[in-house]
């Protein structure tokens, strides 16, 4: 079998020395070529891993009346942008579109803006949303100004570029990938910059005397970014994730390949790697930007307070035996806290102190 990728990266390493896990998860990722992202669609039974929307529509109904309902907080807005960062297949958008076509106004007033990294996905978006017109960008300052911001994104945090750094005693080093004697590629310590080391949080670091802490500089300078767009055009940011909810310790950097963990240097850009979101972070970060976080709360408890429970049952009323079937397990896989109820949290970061967010009674 031919691995583009890894002859990519095992030159890069024999060019410049061993890279940081940080950038060996952005190539496996984002590789323009040879990406995971750019040369599949990962979702589903027969992908490598399955998300909420693919689960079931009611997700995204949810989803809809959230954002109807922040909608109508905001005075109706005739004109507002409706973001989704990583959209995947579109199901979400499109699950979105469908739940909020009776409310008068708000499908006139949504202009749809997808920021997808890779290419077979947005062919896939623009299957999913034929009819809506929706607009690409790479990155945030794409987006009009001027408008108010409704932005959406359901495991997105988890796919960007996580650094490892561990404490041993008094040192500390970076976990990065070299070559090993045989060939394959191997873990390997490298030195740490200051400025990263200066990053984590203090006295988190210094209440373990050996431990793994892992930061996104990427994640980081995105939640800026969407923060600085709340402030100037209003609006509302809802994150959901796999995470917890406060910061520690801990490796959860993870490779996925037909719904199966794998080893991390498996054939890299073929199997999915993700890490934990940490979402005290998300709000420390929110906070210093002067912007009000609700949350964060778990999936389950946001679910079953927009009434999914309730969904449910009435779906089930028009539905056939094995659609009802397939209902009910997909209503226990959102919500269950054996499956994502618990292990996914969700955030919504917000411009105004105003506005009250439905969802998030029960913090965590
Ligand atoms: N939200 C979807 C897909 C989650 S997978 C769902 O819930 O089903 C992660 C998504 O983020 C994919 O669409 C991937 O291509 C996209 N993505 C990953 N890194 C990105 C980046 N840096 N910029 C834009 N999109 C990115």
């Amino acid at each position: 079998m031919t691995a583009p990728l890894l002859d990519i990266i095992k030159a890069r390493i024999a060019r410049h020395g061993p890279m940081t896990l940080g950038e060996y998860m952005a190539l496996c990722l984002s590789h323009p070529k040879h990406g995971y992202y750019m040369t599949r669609d990962p979702f589903g039974s027969a992908g490598d891993f399955i998300t909420a929307p693919e689960v079931s529509q009611m997700f995204g109904e949810m989803i809809g009346l959230w954002l109807a309902d922040l909608w109508i907080k905001f005075g109706q807005p005739s004109e507002f942008i409706l973001l989704e960062c990583g959209p995947g297949r579109g199901t979400l958008m499109a699950d979105i579109m469908r739940a909020t076509k009776a409310l008068p106004g708000f499908h006139g007033a949504a202009k749809i803006h997808l920021m997808e990294i890779s290419s077979v996905l947005r062919d896939a978006q623009a299957r999913a949303l034929a009819g809506y017109d929706p607009v690409w960008i790479d990155d945030l300052n794409r987006l009009p100004p001027g408008l108010p911001v409704l932005l959406v994104a359901n495991e997105f945090l988890d796919a960007l570029p996580v650094r490892q750094i561990e404490k041993r005693g008094i040192a500390f080093f970076e976990r990065g990938v070299s070559i090993a004697p045989d060939g394959s590629l191997c873990a390997a310590l490298l030195p740490v910059p200051d400025a990263v080391i200066g990053a984590l949080p203090k006295a988190l670091v210094d209440s373990v005397e050996q431990g793994i802490f892992e930061t996104s500089p990427h994640l980081n300078q995105f939640l800026k970014s969407v923060d600085i767009l709340l402030k100037k055009q209003n609006g509302v940011a809802l994150f959901l994730d796999y995470g917890h909810a406060r910061s520690a310790p801990g490796d959860t950097l993870q490779a996925m390949k037909n719904h199966e963990f794998v080893t991390l240097f498996e054939t890299p850009g073929t199997c999915d790697l993700t890490a934990h979101v940490d979402f005290e972070n998300v709000v420390k970060i929110a906070c210093e930007d002067g912007i009000v976080a609700h949350g964060p709360t778990t999936q389950g408890a946001f679910l079953k307070e927009l009434g999914i429970e309730v969904r449910a049952e009435r779906l089930k009323k028009g539905a056939n035996d094995a659609q009802a079937v397939d209902l009910e397990s997909g209503l226990k896989r959102l919500i269950d806290t054996d499956q994502m109820g618990s292990l996914f949290k969700v955030v919504a970061l917000c411009n105004d102190p105003q506005i009250e967010i439905a969802g998030f009674h029960e913090s965590v």
